[in-house]
């Protein structure tokens, strides 16, 4: 596949999504399920309800016996409980008392609530309404043998509860994939130790580790490498055996010491260079031995924005994950910007803002310096501009964001 240069982001993801990764499928514990994605549709084992029963604590009546007057004395014939089995039936002038997710008595086909009610010895005084709707019957939410949950499901509480309500004690999910990033640079020095004045504290690759896990990833951390193409290879073909996929930081740009791009063009397989976005222009993908390789910039604020605009999407696609669905790192949305924000010449512009959710909709404003080596702008920061090449906008504008929640 000949190199695409300078490429639109939508192109850029695009490519991307074709190299998504064939994951393998595991079985697990319920309970250790949250985050991950569901590999096979799953199908209801039972109905939901199991059975028709109570919506609320009250009495089991005939709705017929209501139909003259609305205070009823009726007799009590017994009581049904949550877990009880076989309650007594409920003929004409009965009812029997009824506690919320108990099965319904045979003949009984409305419920009063206990509020609306009064016993005096063995019978019962009626001064509320019978409802049928007090009723839920079975089957009336899931239905024993029906797809409930299509592949790709993203597992939350909710989920988790549904899948036991479907009777599964094990799921099967999509294997994490796992991912190896690798920082390089002559200047970095990891944090926690000594470090001299022309060094910097190696910060991009945690701050990828944590994003590869919020996505759903096992992330591998080597060793940061120097500017030296012998070391570099050793880590890339270390990190091709064992992994699924490799983010690298730095050296993608123009200069003397950029070896990931030198590598990469030697003897890589590149699909693109570049794309057009501000910040984090300089990205490369392709394969490294057969592994798929994202080259990120070493800027923090680029390595953090490139991995949002097309990682995010390299794995949504291999856990095959439905439009709407996480793993994802946020979303877009429409925003009022209250400063005037500039735009970028030809490239889609992503100017760090902060949303507020407040009484007017959603608002944003900027606070820090923009420039792209500076982290501290992501952490002051909760969403970007997702600005189209050469517009600026002005204050007052609804524009389209990305929110980071
Ligand atoms: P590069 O893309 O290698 O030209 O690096 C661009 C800028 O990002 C330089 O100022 C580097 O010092 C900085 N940088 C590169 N890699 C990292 C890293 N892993 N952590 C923090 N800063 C980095
Ligand atoms: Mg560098």
């Amino acid at each position: 596949m000949p190199m695409e240069r300078g490429i639109t982001l939508e192109r850029a993801i695009s490519l991307v999504q074709k190299e998504k990764k064939e994951l393998s499928i595991e079985t697990i514990l319920l309970d250790d399920s949250h985050g991950r994605i569901l590999a096979e549709p799953l199908v209801s084992k039972v109905n939901d309800p199991r059975f028709d029963n109570s919506a609320m604590d009250g009495w089991a009546v005939r709705k017929e016996d209501f139909l003259e007057s609305k205070s009823i004395n009726l007799s009590i014939v017994g009581i049904s409980k949550a877990g009880g089995s076989s309650p007594p039936s409920v003929n004409s002038g009965e009812a029997c008392k009824i506690m919320t997710g108990a099965p319904i008595p045979r003949g009984a086909n409305a419920i009063v609530m206990v509020e609306d009610s009064e016993i005096h010895g063995n019978k019962v005084i009626i001064s509320g309404p019978a409802r049928e709707n007090y009723i839920r019957l079975k089957g009336e939410n899931i239905s024993e043998g029906e797809v409930i949950l299509s592949k790709g499901h993203f597992m939350d509480a909710p989920s988790i509860s549904l899948v036991a309500t479907m009777g599964y004690d094990c799921i099967p999910v999509f294997c994490k994939p796992i991912i190896g990033i690798i920082s390089t640079g002559d200047e970095l020095i990891p944090p926690g130790f000594e470090i001299n004045n022309w060094q910097i504290y190696e910060s991009n690759s945690f701050g990828i580790a944590d994003l590869v896990r919020k996505m759903g990833g096992t992330p591998i951390r080597y060793p940061a490498v120097v500017d030296s193409l012998d070391i570099l290879r050793k880590s890339l073909d270390e990190a091709a055996k064992n992994c699924d996929l490799i983010i690298t930081s730095g050296g993608v740009s123009m200069g003397d010491f950029d070896i990931v791009r030198k590598i990469m063009e030697l003897e890589g397989e590149i699909n693109f260079w570049r794309i057009k976005m501000r910040p984090g222009g300089p990205p490369i993908f392709g394969k490294w031995r057969k592994t798929p390789i994202f080259g990120l910039p070493g800027n923090p604020v680029s390595s953090h924005l490139v991995f949002l605009m097309i990682i995010c999407p390299w794995f949504r696609a291999s856990f095959q994950a439905d439009e709407d669905s996480k793993p994802r790192l946020g979303r877009k949305v429409s925003v009022k910007i209250l400063d005037s924000v500039k735009g970028a010449v030809g490239k889609t512009c992503l100017r760090r803002i902060r949303i507020v959710n407040g009484e007017k909709g959603l608002t944003a404003t900027t606070h820090t310096h923009q420039g792209s080596g500076n982290i501290h702008s992501m952490v002051a920061h909760n969403g970007v501009t997702l600005l189209p090449p050469n517009y600026d906008a002005n204050a007052g504008e609804i524009i389209e964001a990305f929110w980071l929640n």
